[in-house]
């Protein structure tokens, strides 16, 4: 079966080379997204391994100056790796270029090192930074979105197992266009939901790449509210996995149906999941339109990381939404 497998790849290899993200070089046949030279300098930061780490403290010092005499639990952090020298093509190709595929794959990777750390062992809630509907309309996907799913997936799968019977109900939900892979997840029961319904970006920002610190706190301030009620296609959707469940006695997803209010209220640990960490101000900007509604820890995992101090950043990365 693998040799078989191994054909096709070689033969789509054949048809559709692929390239390494960072080299550009022709990738092998087991090599997946990067040639296995640049795979092994991927500058990781390990900070899932530190339950403080700089960009734990750089976030926190962001809460800090807005928090006021209100105490809540310190806000984990973790970044996969730093946007650093020509391994900034990775979030770009995310972000720019469509590169879907590398999205999940490191959005995997994220999640599976945050199932590591014992400070994220309790997260139920993923929360990706949304876009304002336009925008996502003209990019056609949400890559905050792209890498919460695989994450949450990531989180939810491991030390847990889903009923073998799953697979041909999941496949009939996705042949209808009303279940993705991703879903999969609700349907292994209680774990790590990703849920985009709970936050809405309700006025379209400039984009962040020219801003100073100041203006890019004020560009994204208030940009951020939680929806009353779900949109429709989030209700269908969920209605679908529902039947599933419920066809299959699967214990159900226990923040299902609840309002965005009553599922934010419900939750324990909340992780806010964005392509890139440079100031700190979109993700705060989210923070401060959830924590109204919720006492939960509220935790933050990007893909990459740009080096700096609170005060601070080192180099100008593009970090428009
Ligand atoms: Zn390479």
């Amino acid at each position: 079966m693998e040799r078989l497998q191994d054909y096709f790849r070689a033969l789509a290899d054949l048809l559709f080379p692929r390239a390494c993200l960072v080299c550009g070089s022709r990738l092998g046949i087991h090599e997946r997204h990067l040639c296995l030279s640049c795979a092994a300098d991927v500058p990781y930061t390990h900070f899932w391994r530190q339950s403080h780490n700089p960009m734990a403290d750089r976030f926190n010092a962001v809460l800090e100056r807005h928090r006021g005499t209100e105490r809540m639990a310190y806000a984990y952090a973790a970044a996969l790796m730093y946007y650093k020298g020509p391994y900034r093509s990775i979030p770009r190709a995310l972000k720019y270029h469509g590169d879907l595929s590398a999205g999940q794959f490191y959005g995997a990777l994220l999640g599976r090192r945050l199932a590591s750390a014992p400070h994220f062992a309790d997260v139920d809630l993923v929360i990706p930074v949304p876009l304002h509907w336009s925008r996502r309309w003209s990019r056609g996907y949400n890559q905050a979105e792209v890498l919460a799913r695989a994450l949450a997936e990531a989180l939810s799968s491991t030390g847990r197992s889903s009923p073998p019977s799953v697979g041909g109900l999941v496949a009939a939900g996705r042949a209808a266009g009303l279940v993705s892979a991703h879903d999969t997840g609700l349907l292994s029961g209680p774990g790590t939901v990703c849920r985009t319904d709970l936050l809405v970006r309700a006025r379209r920002t400039r984009t962040q790449t020219r801003l100073s610190v100041e203006e890019k706190a004020r560009n994204v301030a208030s940009a951020f509210r939680v929806p009353e009620r779900s949109g429709t296609m989030d209700r269908l959707r969920r209605w679908a996995i529902r039947v599933i469940g419920n066809m299959l006695h699967i214990p159900r997803d226990p923040f299902d149906w609840e309002s965005p209010c009553t599922v934010l209220s419900s939750a324990r640990h909340i992780v806010l999941v964005d392509d890139t960490f440079t100031t700190g101000a979109t993700l705060y900007a989210c923070y401060a339109a959830l924590r109204p509604y919720t006492s939960a820890r509220i935790s933050i995992a990007t893909l990459a990381v740009v080096e700096g101090t609170p005060s601070g950043i080192e180099g100008s990365p593009s970090t428009g939404p």
